[in-house]
């Protein structure tokens, strides 16, 4: 008689909801699962403070805290670092099925991390968008980019701009705001969700207790333009997005961050210009005007900085709040998805 197959092995928990059930499992109250995780967001061990209320602990999440603790690392690990000449730094984050993800130290203390492995709002100008989505980032994965960061450095702001669209995994990347609003000792403000306008997002994020703040990502005033620089994204009219946008920045009290990928050519004239004053004049928002940065293996190209920051100037003399910002990691050739698509190819790891 032949022996019985092995069960197939379990997937790890990769959501935090998960977590807080196999915690519960081994006897964790409520406060004690919230505590553990926040040891973990924070990058501190999970005993630490352990001569308090950790000595309280039931005795089988006690004595299972050191497999808990290699777990929580084990969701992501770093395989390479790319520097920038900013102080950013690109890095390409493994996740544990062998999926792989960006994440960007920013300057300031900022980290930017990936929602989801690809992404299927397909952006023309975007590496990641070519790829179409390959999976969601778990809710864990996504805080266990800022633990992981946070080994590196200090960590006070988080913003959910790298791979992904954080509105097409919108469960995760919620249950992630609430960890890190709540224990990850990050500032509700300094949570700064992206997404590219989806009406899921204008009904979810009034409801938190964490409520992050917002970005936009326009692109373009005009709807068709809009239409094939982000051709799956919801069509909802550029008009009809800045006043849910504003209606968000006046609840929450913090401006909606619009963000502009400069695209020599295309999205950078002066029609456009009267558009962004047309929209933008005396709402609470701020344009955060981006010169792309050039992937050799996509048609568009970045305008010259001179133009760029002239646009800015005059957007800022027409009453739009408007800053002009480097992409960060730039310089290390590492524009979102860059690092992954190269590593797929064998070309960069
Ligand atoms: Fe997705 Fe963002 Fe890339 Fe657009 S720019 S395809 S939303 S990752």
């Amino acid at each position: 008689m032949s022996a019985p197959a092995a069960a197939p092995p379990q997937p790890l928990p990769n959501t935090i909801a998960a977590l807080r059930q196999q915690f519960a499992a081994l006897g964790a109250q409520p406060a004690h699962a919230q505590r553990l995780l926040r040891h973990w967001a924070q990058a501190q061990p999970l005993d630490a403070g352990k001569r308090r209320v950790e000595d309280f602990l039931p005795k089988p999440l006690r004595e299972a805290l050191p497999a808990l603790q290699r777990q929580l690392e084990g969701l992501v690990s770093l395989r390479s670092s790319h520097p920038g000449e900013d102080g950013s730094a690109r890095l390409l984050v493994d996740l544990a099925d062998g999926q792989a993800v960006e994440s960007v130290l920013l300057p300031r203390d900022g980290l930017c991390v990936s929602t989801q492995v690809g992404c299927a709002v397909g952006c023309v100008f975007c590496m990641t968008g070519k790829e179409g989505l390959i999976r969601q980032v778990g809710s864990a994965e996504i805080v266990a980019q800022v633990a992981l960061a946070r080994r590196q450095r200090v960590v006070k702001k988080v913003v959910f701009m790298g791979m992904g669209e954080p509105a097409h995994n919108l469960d995760n990347v919620l249950e992630a705001i609430e960890l890190l609003g709540t224990g990850g000792a990050i500032g509700h403000k300094n949570l700064v969700f992206s997404t590219v306008g989806d009406a899921r997002v204008f009904e979810r994020l009034p409801q938190g207790t964490v409520k992050p703040a917002l970005a936009l990502s326009l692109h373009s005033t005009r709807a068709d333009l809009r239409a094939e620089l982000l051709p799956r994204a919801p069509r909802i009219a550029p008009a009809d997005l800045v006043d849910a946008g504003e209606r968000y920045a006046r609840a929450t009290g913090y401006p909606i961050q619009y963000q502009w990928t400069l695209l020599d050519g295309v999205n950078d004239s002066e029609e456009e210009m009267d558009g962004i004053v047309r929209l933008l004049q005396g709402k609470y928002a701020l344009m955060n005007l981006i010169p792309y940065n050039t992937v050799p293996e996509l048609p568009y190209r970045r305008p010259a900085w001179d133009k760029a920051a002239a646009m800015a100037r005059r957007l800022h003399q027409r009453g739009v709040l408007t800053k002009l910002r480097h992409s960060a990691g730039q310089d290390v050739d590492g524009g979102c998805g860059q690092l992954r698509a190269r590593a797929a190819d064998g070309s960069q790891a």
